[in-house]
């Protein structure tokens, strides 16, 4: 079948998702002139909304917080979004272009995006209380977690990624006994490297979280009064709440069974682009080799990048360019203390280290000899987030810099930043 369609901007688009990724492709399509039917399916009750809130002010804050809409059209006199919530899509025809639901309606399209994000990985443990494990992924998931954080109770966290630490933070933030199981030997291994699960772990001890490294749960059973008996590597403890955060699933699926190439994640390139040129795919489903990171392609599970590549997919299908990529971006809330994570920091490099009075920046330059100056490529900002929108511009102006210099205490990073003024340009879309 060919599109009915010539003029990019009257594409018919349809968005399987509503999520971060799905509110970006739709806001970006308006905002570039797009003034076809844009149709957003998704699967939970709400519209598009922001997750990182959730392990942060959700469990913690004495309100709850209000759930602020990412489609909010209505203001900007573009045309609206036909979102349809509580749906689910259960199969892609790309032979004839349509998508199908399961209350059995199917909807055309010129354009499909899939921006189905992931699920969390669930854990299957020796004894009868896997299925009473809490997992972290939408707003159901955070009001059953903060209905049951109280003061005094205890928490068994499984998994010290970036949710399960943030979900310790919170709980301790409440008075809740927190004790945090992490298999591996530092937390958030696959993110970020050993130096920065050191900086990780000093935090979540100071805020009084009992963490665990080398460790694991043997066996989770129900106990009559209603809590949990967890046997741990060395010790059996009860609970009144276990949380895991062990993981993303892509939700790949759909993609897969409709014959687009996956793998961890519907295979695309950074704009979106799969395989076939009427489908897309963006957000945290999307995996894909970043221009500035290490070979390979892999999925960038965070809120910069469902913005980014939502948006750059949007253009894409419009036939419009990103101008120009920019460093990944990722941030932490670790109780008061902000984490922030530019590039790919690289497990193997040492980086420059600026410490003062319990803020540090770590900064990851390119190869060079030692004492020769090279660009920055990486960096990670803890309880230092002035420090990060420097280092963005220091990368987007290709600033080049020594590691004594960048070192010095007596240079603050902004002081650089200016003396390098009429460098070469990284390029980037300057955000
Ligand atoms: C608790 C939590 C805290 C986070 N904190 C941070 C943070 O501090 N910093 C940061 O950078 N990132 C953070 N993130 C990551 C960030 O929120 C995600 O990367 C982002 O939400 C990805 O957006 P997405 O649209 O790709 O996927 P999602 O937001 O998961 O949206 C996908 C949507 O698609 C729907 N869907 C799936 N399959 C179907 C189907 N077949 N039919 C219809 N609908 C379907 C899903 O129900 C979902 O609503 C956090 C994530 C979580 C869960």
């Amino acid at each position: 079948m060919t599109s009915q369609s010539t003029d990019p901007l009257t594409l018919r688009v349809v968005i399987v998702g509503a999520g971060q990724a799905a509110a970006a492709v739709a806001r970006t399509l308006r905002a570039e002139g797009h003034r076809g039917d844009i149709t957003m399916l998704g699967a939970e009750r709400v519209g598009p909304y922001e997750r990182p809130p959730l392990s942060k002010t959700w469990l913690s804050a004495e309100a709850l917080p209000e759930i602020a809409s990412l489609l909010d059209l209505s203001r900007s006199g573009q045309p609206e979004v036909d979102l349809r919530t509580g749906v689910n899509v259960t199969r892609i025809d790309r032979a004839l272009r349509t998508v199908h639901v399961d209350d059995g309606t199917e909807f055309r399209f010129d354009r499909l995006v899939i921006a189905t994000g992931g699920r969390a990985r669930r854990l299957e443990l020796p004894g009868d209380a896997s299925d009473d494990i809490t997992y972290l992924r939408t707003t159901d998931d955070a009001l059953h977690i903060r209905r049951r954080l109280k003061r005094g109770k205890r928490l068994l966290v499984i998994g010290g990624g970036w949710i399960g630490l943030e979900t310790a933070c919170s709980a301790r933030r409440l008075g809740v006994d927190v004790i945090l199981v992490e298999a591996g030997q530092r937390l958030c291994e696959r993110t970020v490297p050993a130096i920065v699960g050191e900086h990780l772990l000093r935090i979540q001890r100071s805020l009084g979280v009992d963490v665990r490294l080398s460790a694991g749960v043997d066996r989770l059973s129900k106990l009559p009064d209603g809590r949990y008996a967890a046997s741990l590597t060395d010790t059996q403890e009860a609970f009144d709440l276990v949380v895991a955060g062990v993981g993303m699933v892509a939700n790949d699926e759909l993609a897969a069974a409709s014959g687009l190439p996956c793998a961890g994640g519907v295979l695309c390139d950074v704009e979106g682009r799969t395989t076939d040129p009427h489908v897309f795919a963006c957000g945290d489903v999307a995996s894909f080799e970043h221009p500035f990171g290490p070979v390979g392609t892999r999925r960038l599970e965070s809120w910069d990048n469902a913005e980014q590549q939502g948006a750059a997919c949007a253009r894409a299908i419009l036939g419009k360019q990103t101008a120009a990529h920019s460093l990944p971006w990722f941030w932490s809330d670790q109780g008061d203390v902000n984490v922030q994570i530019l590039g790919f920091p690289n497990a193997t490099d040492t980086p420059v280290l600026r410490e003062d009075d319990g803020r540090a920046t770590l900064i990851w330059l390119g190869q060079c000899a030692i004492d020769e100056p090279a660009r920055i490529e990486a960096a990670v900002c803890i309880n230092a987030p002035a420090d990060m929108p420097i280092l963005r511009r220091m990368w987007q102006k290709g600033v080049s810099v020594d590691r004594h210099t960048l070192a010095s205490k007596d240079l603050s990073l902004k002081s650089l930043l200016q003396r390098s003024a009429g460098v070469g340009q990284n390029g980037s879309a300057g955000t």
